[in-house]
């Protein structure tokens, strides 16, 4: 998204245009942030300064450690690059004095620089505010969100159940969605928007009818769903999150409830009508955590069935594409 931004400002030059990305699919992203940063120590009303001894900072200060000896650290571990020629943190470039002070106050992890602040909500809608989340007419998106457990809005830690399985492969993610599950979202400052929305979109008043577009989102209580995707999640991520930048008044957005087609069952999912460009196509993987599809190939018959109807996907888009060629040179 951020590229086609890039693209539609010219960034690039007049010769490039948002266009040339025919389609945008994506996998549990956090398009507008999640709260599990705050949990992991993000200040909640000053970011991006990370809470002393919290574990986003002592990890922050692992980073720099490793960073500072990396010119060390042996090849079999290459793939644990942080990329610190980027910034000279290493002691090839920084002094020792400059690490000491580095560990104590972070340049990088206390920054609007870093991955920690990008993912929060504020950061996500400074994103918003610069247009950064508009949708191409010509370009087709589409999202996959994940959700650990069933949700069930009327339970009290915002509904996320886990089989015993889950709790004993997972346990990291099931830990962090519990987490997300029960954040509370009085404390952040700024105030995110989507709250704002939220109270003011009750069903009783009819406010939410068309908030929510198509598909599993039951119109009537649209401001129980989102309330509730707050808190659904896949272990880092949460629901409303993954769906697409923007509320959903703001975005052209159309939500499929049958998350359990793309990972079970392909033939169940709706590519018996073509692709709509310029609307974000959001589906559902229930059941399924962070780590479900990618990055990690297990050849489950779900992954499996997952690759094939995103496939299937982009067949369909590529056919629409002809399609409009062939009609604008009949035109
Ligand atoms: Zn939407």
């Amino acid at each position: 998204m951020k590229l086609q931004s890039l693209l539609s400002a010219g960034f690039f030059g007049r010769q490039y245009h948002p266009d040339m990305i025919l389609s945008v699919n994506t996998i549990s992203s956090p398009f507008r942030g999640t709260q599990i940063v705050y949990a992991l120590g993000e200040d909640v009303c000053n970011a991006p300064d990370v809470r002393p001894l919290s574990l986003g900072d002592l990890i922050g200060k692992g980073v720099h450690v490793w960073s500072y000896l990396w010119p060390l650290v042996p090849s079999c571990l290459s793939f644990l690059d942080f990329h610190a020629e980027s910034r000279a943190l290493s002691f090839r470039e920084a002094s020792f004095i400059s690490f000491l002070g580095q560990l104590w106050k972070s340049d990088w992890s206390a920054s609007r620089d870093a991955t920690p602040y990008d993912v929060t909500f504020e950061a996500a809608e400074e994103r918003e505010d610069a247009g950064e989340g508009a949708t191409n007419p010509r370009t087709y998106y589409r999202s996959h969100c994940a959700t650990m457990g069933m949700s069930d809005e009327h339970s009290s830690n915002g509904g996320v159940t886990f089989s015993l399985l889950q709790k004993a492969v997972f346990w990291p993610l099931y830990l962090s969605s519990r987490t997300i599950s029960a954040f509370d979202f009085s404390v952040l400052r700024p105030t995110p928007r989507f709250l704002n929305a939220i109270a003011a979109t009750h069903p009783s008043s009819g406010g939410g009818k068309d908030r929510i577009e198509d598909g599993i989102v039951n119109v009537d209580e649209g401001a129980g769903y989102v309330s509730n995707a707050l808190r659904a999640n896949d272990g880092v991520v949460p629901l409303f999150s993954q769906w697409h930048p923007c509320d959903c008044e703001n975005t052209l957005c159309r939500h499929y409830n049958h998350g359990e087609g793309i990972l079970d069952s392909p033939e169940k999912t709706p590519h018996d009508t073509p692709p709509e460009a310029g609307v974000w196509h959001v589906h559902e993987l229930q059941d399924a955590h962070h780590l479900s599809v990618v990055p990690i190939w297990v050849g489950s018959g779900r992954q499996k069935a997952f690759w094939r109807d995103l496939g299937q996907w982009l067949r369909a888009i590529d056919s629409a594409r002809v399609d409009d060629v062939i009609a604008a040179f009949e035109a």
